[in-house]
Formats: C-alpha cells, structure tokens, sequence
C-alpha cells in the first residue's frame, strides 16, 4: 500500500477493475458498472474519483426522476427567476464524474439527456437556457444497474448500451471479502472468516429461498456489530436473516447455518 492508498476511501480491488477505469477515463469513455446490489460498485467509483482527484457527482435513479433533476432548472429568488445547474450539469462544467447508479430505474425521456454524453460528441445540450456544453476532457460518465432486478435491455436502447465500456461486478473470493470486512470494520481475521463463510453458504440459497442474498454490505454490518461486541449470532439474526426474508422456517433454518458458524 502507497502513501496515496492510504489517504484514498478504502477499496479492495478485486481484478483489474482500477486500472481499465483509469484507461476509459483517459480515452473519453464512459463505463457502466454492473452487479448485484452491495457488491462495491459506489465504492469502487468513490475511490476512482479520490485517486484521480475528480468531483463526483452521484445521482440514485428513481422512475420519478426528471431530465431536470439531472440538467437543471429555473428557480424563483427575490423576484426573479435564475438557472440552477443539476448535478450533470455541475459534472460537465467542472469536468468531473457524474455517477448514476440504477440507471435504468429512470425513465426513458430522462436518460435521453445522457445520450450525446455518452458517444464522442460529449455534449450536453440545456434546452431551456439554449447552452450546448462540450465536456471537458476530464469528464466522465459512470452508470450503474443490477441485472438481476429487471431487463436491461428494456431499459436502455442498445444502441446506447454499446457506446459504454461495460465491467462486471461479482461477489468477491473469499479471500478479497476477508480482506473488506478487516478492512472495513477492524473486525478480528476469526470473525471475517466466519462471515464469509455464512455468506458463502447463504449465496448458495439465491432463488431457491432467498430472492437476495447476503451482500458484501450486509456482512459489513455485521462484522461492525460483532467488533462492537454484539453477540454474533445475534448480529447476523438482525442483519443476515431478518434483513433477508419474511419467511418464519427459512429464517430458522438460516439461523441454523449462523449457530453452527459460532
Ligand atoms: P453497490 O454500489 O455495489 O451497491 P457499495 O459500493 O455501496 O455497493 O458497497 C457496499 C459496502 O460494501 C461498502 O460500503 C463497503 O463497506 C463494502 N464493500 C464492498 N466491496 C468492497 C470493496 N471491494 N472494497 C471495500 N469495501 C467494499
């Protein structure tokens, strides 16, 4: 670990992931990160941001989100009217990163605005003010979507989905998860290994009784809980099972894997 690492916001590489987002944001190229939810994707691109000392600008999509939630819009102060850059807009201007994660939980008419952004024109067009802005060459679009919730396809044309240098995000090994859980939370190796292994064994389970499994996240809050002197199979009660299913004989069943962890 360098000097800079030190200083950076904590991430755990887990394949080449740094070094491909530093030759798309050299080359103008936007990236679009995909993965199950918990798995690094804020992180990772919060630590890119760090290391190539660039503001970051992130937007959670949401289907009520509107092209002027992104671009901007006019507003009313002391009697007159002035425009007010979104977070896209304030990205270009200052050439910095605009991340959008959940892309395609946005609808159609909004992500429209990303798409001269997203080829090599690299423009944003303000329609009500008439400005046309050219991103300057630090700037860098960053999307995110989870596969596993809906058809990406639908969501974004293709057309659009090929302008975007595309980087999956997993479940990491479980020597790399060990790694985070130490590293995020100071909890002991034991513990770490423990939680990975509960993980591992819950991952197993994913639509056969579980929609979602435990994330990397998840085991992060439970590892903060049991390095905060929780008791361990009560931690991962409240975290690992009754964050994850409703269900009364699942749940006793995963409290079964947990006991027998601890
Ligand atoms: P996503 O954006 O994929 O939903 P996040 O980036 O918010 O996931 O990750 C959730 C949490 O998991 C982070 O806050 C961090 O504690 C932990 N985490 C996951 N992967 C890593 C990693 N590679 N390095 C450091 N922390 C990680």
């Amino acid at each position: 670990m360098t000097e800079k690492d030190r200083e950076l916001p904590y991430y755990e590489p887990v394949g080449n992931e740094i070094d491909l987002f530093e030759r798309a944001w050299r080359n103008h190229l936007p990236l679009l990160l995909k993965g199950p939810t918990g798995v690094g994707k804020t992180r990772f691109v919060v630590h890119m941001a760090a290391r190539l000392g660039l503001p970051l600008y992130t937007i959670a999509c949401h289907d009520d989100l509107t092209a002027a939630d992104l671009v901007g819009r006019h507003l009313i102060g002391e009697g007159e009217t002035y425009w007010n850059d979104g977070p896209l807009t304030r990205a270009v201007r200052e050439g910095g990163i605009c991340y959008l994660d959940e892309v395609v939980e946005a609808r159609k008419d909004t992500t429209v605005v990303i798409h001269p952004l997203a080829d090599d024109r690299r423009m944003l067009p303000i329609d009500r003010t008439g400005e046309m802005l050219r991103a300057p060459d630090s700037f860098m679009l960053v999307v995110s979507y989870n596969p596993g919730y809906q058809n990406f396809l639908k969501g974004m044309k293709p057309s659009t989905r090929q302008r975007f240098v595309s980087l999956r995000f997993d479940f990491p090994s479980a020597e790399v998860e060990r790694s985070i859980l130490v590293g995020e939370t100071g909890c002991s190796e034991d513990v770490a290994t423990r939680l990975v292994d509960i993980g591992r064994q819950m991952r197993v389970l994913k639509n056969v009784d579980l929609e979602e499994v435990a994330s990397t996240r998840l085991l992060v809050y439970a590892a903060r809980l049991i390095h905060d002197g929780m008791d361990p199979v009560e931690a991962c009660s409240a975290v690992l099972v009754e964050a994850l299913t409703d269900d009364e004989d699942v749940a006793e069943a995963l409290l079964e894997v947990i006991r027998a962890s601890f």
